[in-house]
């Protein structure tokens, strides 16, 4: 494509007044002197602010930006081991011993944008281009099914060739390709922002949840790291989970790459993008919060030479901090983590992970993870089979439910039954459903054994003898063949 015609695209994608119309006073809601005195006020806080801040994330209060920075601020290990145990049972009492498994499927990676961080970047002479054709994105799918999965993340880059139109036809086959008694029944999408007409387009062909990570809150670091293409506006990304709202896109995720700049300011920016979103639309946030870490990426030396890299000990803090300061929330930790930093993280809140996945354009259908065709390189290369076994060692359940999506459980009616503790009692059933139908259909032996055993521990553990006995029956008739029960 010639660049005046990108150039022209670029002008005719963003429209300013749908970012003014949420901003106050020519501000937007990243007021950098307010988190910089708020994280300096809280900078020694006492152990008893701590523990009551902690007491309030256990009633499932989402936290105000004083007490967040005082936990960031927090230097002493056992308050620490005590805010780790709180993240593992809030997020047992909200969402139970079940962890939602996804797959990233990259669907092109053409790209205006020169994200510097990114092996996507338009100026990567090393990368290899791609954009799947729909016969291409239904092999990739086939292949996804095939290993047992039901639910998807598709990811794109910033190019005219992958806009609205486009992402929406992908979606449409994505839903369309069957294979036995499999399909993908929840395809989430991970795109470039959009308008608030092209976010309608994408919810009449069901879009799952939107995600938009703002990568930096950081003002000036965010403009030095992305320094071309339309990624450069600040605002048109900060708004962008506004105005999937306002398309009545009922799920948003957002997210802050770590590693780019402070991760105690970034940690404060979700809070205060959550913030708002509550503000603007009657206490719903962000359905899901990711918290991605930079990883290498083919001819990508800005990843090596940055200074703001974090270690796996301030990693599970961050994460941790994240659990409490907004306890309803899903929280996402990807296959960037190698097994062994999953294993632990898992355990201070996460809800959903991928797993099994493999991020080059047209990977799973080549079977080939050439890295010339990724984004960055994956920590995690555990085969589905593999994470679920582990998952199921550590006493999680494997969930591909998307019942309550289905059922209309989305957006406000979802995070009323988050806040109220009430999802588990919904999701257990149901994740003990989806996890016989992977066991039956796709799981290896072993992991069989270990899930079955699982799966006759959480029976016991239901609420009661109604839903037990009911949930029961309903595993005879998976056994005797029929597929997608739901309660
Ligand atoms: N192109 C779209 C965008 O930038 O919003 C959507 C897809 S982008 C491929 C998905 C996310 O990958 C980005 O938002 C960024 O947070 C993350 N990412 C980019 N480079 C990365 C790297 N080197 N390591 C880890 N994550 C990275
Ligand atoms: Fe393009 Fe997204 Fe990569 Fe930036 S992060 S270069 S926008 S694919």
């Amino acid at each position: 494509m010639q660049t005046t015609a990108v150039k022209e695209w670029m002008d005719s994608v963003v429209k300013p007044e749908q970012v003014q119309k949420y901003m106050k006073g020519g501000k937007d809601f990243i007021d950098e002197d307010y988190i910089e005195d708020t994280l300096l006020k809280k900078i020694r806080p006492e152990k008893q602010e701590i523990r009551e801040i902690i007491a309030k994330s256990l009633e499932l209060r989402r936290l105000e930006p004083e007490e967040t920075a005082a936990l960031l601020n927090c230097k002493d290990e056992d308050l620490w081991r005590e805010m780790y145990e709180a993240g593992l049972k809030i997020k047992q009492q909200v969402y139970g011993r079940r962890i939602v498994t996804f797959a990233p499927l990259y669907i092109s990676n053409l790209c205006v944008n020169s994200c510097v961080y990114c092996g996507f970047r338009k100026d990567n002479q090393e990368s290899v281009r791609k954009q799947l054709t729909m016969d291409e994105l239904r092999e990739e799918v086939k292949a996804l099914i095939q290993q047992g999965h039901k639910r998807l993340i598709m990811v794109y880059g910033e190019h005219p060739s992958s806009d609205a139109g486009y992402i929406a036809e992908t979606l449409k086959t994505v839903y369309d390709t069957k294979v036995g008694n499999g399909e993908i029944r929840r395809s989430n999408v991970n795109a470039a922002p959009m308008s608030i007409e092209d976010l309608r387009r994408l919810n009449e062909v069901g879009i799952g949840t939107f995600q938009v990570f703002q990568e930096t809150y950081h003002h000036q670091t965010y403009k030095r790291l992305h320094p071309k293409g339309i990624k450069a506006d600040y605002r048109w990304r900060l708004y962008a989970m506004h105005r999937a709202m306002e398309a009545e896109v009922d799920d948003v995720g957002i997210g802050a790459l770590f590693g780019l700049y402070d991760w105690k300011f970034d940690v404060m920016g979700l809070l205060m993008h959550t913030i708002d979103l509550e503000k603007h639309f009657g206490g719903v946030g962000p359905h899901t919060i990711s918290f991605p870490r930079m990883e290498p990426a083919v001819n990508t030396p800005y990843i090596e030479k940055n200074s703001y890299k974090i270690d796996d000990d301030t990693f599970k803090k961050l994460v941790t901090v994240i659990r409490l300061s907004v306890p309803y929330t899903g929280m996402i930790l990807t296959a960037r983590e190698n097994a062994a930093v999953r294993q632990e993280v898992i355990q201070v809140g996460c809800t959903q992970i991928d797993a099994g996945s493999n991020i080059a354009i047209g990977g799973y259908s080549e079977n080939n993870p050439d890295h010339h065709k990724q984004q960055f390189i994956l920590g995690d290369d555990r085969s589905l089979d593999e994470a679920i076994r582990d998952m199921a060692s550590l006493g999680y359940i494997t969930s591909f439910c998307t019942a309550g999506y289905r059922a209309g459980r989305t957006g406000h009616i979802f995070m009323d039954i988050a806040k109220q503790g009430k999802v588990n009692n919904l999701c257990m059933p149901n994740a003990i459903l989806t996890f016989k139908e992977y066991l039956l259909d796709y799981a290896s032996t072993e992991t069989r054994i270990v899930g079955e055993d699982l799966i006759g521990k959480e029976l016991q553990a239901l609420p009661s003898d109604k839903i037990r006995n009911k949930v029961s029956d309903m595993l005879e008739k998976i056994e005797a063949g029929e597929r997608d029960l739901y309660v």
